[in-house]
């Protein structure tokens, strides 16, 4: 039985400087690089997904007339209207093909690791790296998964109450048993990522693991 790590989204856009920045995602690169360092022998993949939004996608707030960011819309994403989602506009971030879509700079990326693209349809968003929000299509990574015969996933990266909460919740419904490395994440806000972290564990999910040193 296998293990994969998870690199969520650690993209310039997420971090100071970047279109999006969330706060200390700059802090993880190098935190990220001594986990990799350290325990990439324990990984048989190492999976980064990319938010890589075409310009005008659903859940930028420059889309939407009248609308701000971090304003919420409730958008029906099946023919019947019966799949409501509540979607919060954010800045223009991650456009596709742009600097800022790409991998944070010095992030340890190795020829063997994979990169993954999320949220490339413009009409619904994907904040997790195996379905988009209404789990009406899916990425390549649970087949990835499968593949290699992983049972195991370890969760790390930007931001903790939205992509990587996403991504560990929909790899627990896929049957995984999944690891939330909380000191390797970063948050959008305090209670967010508080709430974010209390879901996941009601799921079932182990979201206390910490391997960076405490001072
Ligand atoms: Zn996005």
């Amino acid at each position: 039985m296998f293990s994969a790590l998870l690199v969520i989204d650690v993209q310039k856009c997420f971090i100071e400087g970047g279109s999006l920045p969330i706060n200390g995602g700059r802090q993880l690169v190098p935190l990220i690089n001594e986990m990799l360092h350290n325990y990439k022998k324990y990984f048989k993949k190492v999976i980064f997904s990319l938010d890589f939004h075409p310009a005008n996608h659903i859940s930028f707030a420059s889309q939407h007339l009248n609308k701000s960011v971090l304003d919420h819309v409730t958008l029906n994403y099946d023919k019947n209207g019966a799949f409501k989602f509540v979607q919060t506009l954010w800045p223009d971030h991650c456009v596709e093909n742009t600097t800022d879509s790409k991998l944070a700079d010095e992030l340890n990326f190795e020829i063997d690791d994979v990169t993954l693209l999320k949220g490339t349809d413009q009409n619904i968003d994907s904040y997790s790296a195996f379905y988009d929000v209404g789990r009406f299509s899916q990425t390549a990574l649970h087949s990835i998964l499968t593949q290699n015969n992983i049972k195991n996933v370890f969760v790390v990266g930007i931001a903790t109450d939205f992509c990587v909460k996403f991504t560990a919740l929909d790899a627990n419904y896929l049957g995984y048993t999944v690891y939330v490395v909380e000191d390797l994440t970063r948050g959008v806000s305090e209670n967010s990522v508080k709430e974010a972290l209390n879901e996941m564990e009601q799921d079932g999910l182990f979201v206390n693991l910490n391997i960076c040193k405490k001072n």
